[in-house]
Parts: C-alpha cells; structure tokens; sequence
C-alpha cells in the first residue's frame, strides 16, 4: 500500500493519510498500533493529552521499519502553554515515545482566553531550531490566530489539524490556508462517528457506484480535496478499510455531491470558547 505525500511548507513531506489514535485506550495502544503498521500505516498520530504516547512508541520500536520510513506527530496540551513549559513538555513527549525527534509537533488548541499561543509558538520555533521537531504547526486555529502568528513571529506553521468532515467542511479556513501555505489535516475525518454521515444519499450513492463502503468514500472525498487525513479505528478490519481508499476516484459529480453536504455542524468543541 502506497500512500501518498504531501509536501509541506518547510520542504518536509507528510504521508496524506494516518492514523489516529484519540481514545485510544493505553494498555491496548501498542497493540492498536502495531496492527496499524501491519495494515500499511507509517504516519500515527498522538497527543500527550491522550496519554498513550507510550504504547505508540513501543509499537514504533517493535515493528522493525525503519525511523526513516515512519512519520510521527504529537501535540502540546493546553496546560503546557509557555515557553519552557513547551519545551519540558516536548522532552516529556519524547521520552514516553522512545524518540530523539517526532515529524510533527502542534499546538492542540490555541485557548485564547489564556492568551499564550504566541510565546508557545516562539517555543516551538525553537524546537524546531533544535532537531527536536522536523516541522511545527498548529491545531484548532481559526483564521484570526493564524493571523496574529502572522503578525507577531516568522515561521508559518506547516500544519493546522482542525475538525473537518463532510457536515462541517470548513471552506473558508481552507481558502485561507491555501493562501499561506498551511497544509489542513481534518481531525474527526469520519465525524466522530457522531451523526449518521454515512447514511447520506450522495455518500451512499457514491459507495454503492464504486463498490466501496461509505467511510471509503468519505475519505476518498478528504483525499481528492488535498486534505491529510487521520481516520482512527481500533478494529483490525476497518483499519484495512480505511488505508484502501487509492483504488478508486470520486467523480466531480460525486465530490461536488459531498461538498453539499456542509451544514456548518461541529461534533468537537470550538477553539474560541474551549477552555479544557
Ligand atoms: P474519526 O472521525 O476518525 O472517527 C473514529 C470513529 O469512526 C471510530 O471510533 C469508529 O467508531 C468509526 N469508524 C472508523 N472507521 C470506520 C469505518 N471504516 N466504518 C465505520 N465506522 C468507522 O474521529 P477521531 O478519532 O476523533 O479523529 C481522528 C483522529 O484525529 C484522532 O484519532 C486523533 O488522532 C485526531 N484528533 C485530533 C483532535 C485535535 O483536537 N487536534 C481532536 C480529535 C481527534
């Protein structure tokens, strides 16, 4: 199984398709996760705040393949934001890892209200600057915190991973992330599983034209829109499912269909009003 890279702002590439592991339960991670890797996936995706970064790592470790071959993201949480509680926190990252360095290391949601996403993403610069991270970016960031990014430090975050899925399809962010080089991961890619998405007569139609099941097309939709994206599934079968989305093509007729489907609807939490 070949995926896809996508070439990232700062010249490193990104499978397109990952996996997920929120809600993950630690004692059953590195048993997810090597099932993952057996299924084709080499790009994971964790966070401290889901608390099963070791079970990743050891997943990593025993599978053989080669660090090279893998693309590792993890993520800040909110209670870290400062400039040397980044960096503790990255090291506390790595650490339960097993890793010198991850891929991809992201801001988990700005909380404005603390108003310390800056100076965090002056901390980030320099792990960066240090190897400890090949690539910085950012998650839950709407268009006016990029912007204050923009205005107050140098480096354009390579990634925003936001809740995206075909009821809340986020086109305005995307234009915008267009404009400045900012790679969109869609979290929450299949809807959390939260409202019937697949029940959707444009998706249902689609599967059934291509012989596919609508979680394929769903992501099939996310991967033809440029979009990276990181379906989590904990069972052996749905994690083959999901990576065997690259025989196949939506129409613009299906896509278009799909695109319709935008109800403005999140199934998370909005980044301007979180505060966990
Ligand atoms: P998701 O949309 O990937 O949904 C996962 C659920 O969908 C599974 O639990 C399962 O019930 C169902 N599912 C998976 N494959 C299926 C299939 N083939 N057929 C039918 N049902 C299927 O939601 P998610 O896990 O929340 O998001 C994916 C990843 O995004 C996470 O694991 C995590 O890595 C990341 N994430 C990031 C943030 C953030 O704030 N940055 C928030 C949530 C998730």
């Amino acid at each position: 199984m070949t995926v896809p890279t996508i070439t990232l702002n700062d010249g490193n590439t990104i499978p397109q398709l990952g996996f997920g592991v929120f809600k993950v339960e630690p004692p059953e991670t590195e048993r997810i996760v090597s099932e993952a890797l057996e299924a084709g996936y080499r790009h994971v995706d964790t966070a401290a705040a889901y608390g099963n970064e070791e079970g990743v790592g050891r997943a990593l470790a025993t599978s053989g393949i080669p660090r090279d071959e893998l693309f590792v993201t993890t993520k800040l949480w909110n209670s870290e934001h400062g400039t040397q509680s980044a960096i503790d926190a990255m090291d506390a990252s790595l650490e339960r890892l097993g890793l010198e360095s991850v891929n991809l290391y992201l801001i988990h949601w700005p909380r404005p209200d603390m108003d310390r996403y800056v100076e965090t993403w002056r901390a980030l610069e320099q792990l960066k600057t240090d190897g400890k991270a090949a690539s910085i970016g950012v998650s839950n960031f709407h268009v006016n915190h990029l912007d204050r990014l923009s205005d107050e430090t140098d480096t354009v975050p390579a990634v925003n991973q936001i809740e995206l899925h075909p009821a809340f399809s986020q086109t305005a962010l995307r234009t915008y992330a267009r404009g400045k080089g900012i790679a969109i991961e869609s979290w929450g890619p299949l809807g959390q599983g939260k409202y019937d998405l697949f029940g959707r007569e444009a998706i249902a139609m689609a599967a059934e034209a291509h012989g596919v099941t609508p979680a394929q097309v769903v992501l099939r939709w996310h991967l033809q829109n440029g979009l990276i994206v990181i379906p989590k599934s904990s069972s052996a079968q749905r994690m083959a499912e999901n990576i065997d989305v690259f025989g196949f093509d939506l129409t613009d007729v299906e896509m278009t269909a799909i695109d319709g489907l935008d109800e403005g609807r999140r199934v998370g939490a909005d980044p301007d009003t979180a505060t966990f």
